[in-house]
């Protein structure tokens, strides 16, 4: 089963929609991902902004 990117919160996740936000759009195209065990303490967690542990594409602006 293919992960999918929450376009909302950018969570990697498996199933119908994002458990972290609840949103049904989401991305295929997964080039990147970080996974943060504690957001509180990760600086690449800080840097884009994320505040829950878990999975997270990473989206380049
Ligand atoms: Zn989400």
């Amino acid at each position: 089963m293919a992960n999918r990117a929450c376009k909302n919160c950018s969570l990697i996740y498996e199933g119908d929609k994002c458990p972290n936000c609840g949103s049904q759009e989401y991305l295929e195209d997964i080039k990147g991902t970080i996974t943060i065990f504690d957001a509180e303490k990760s600086e690449i967690a800080k840097n884009i902004k994320l505040n829950k542990k878990g999975k997270y594409l990473i989206r380049s602006r």
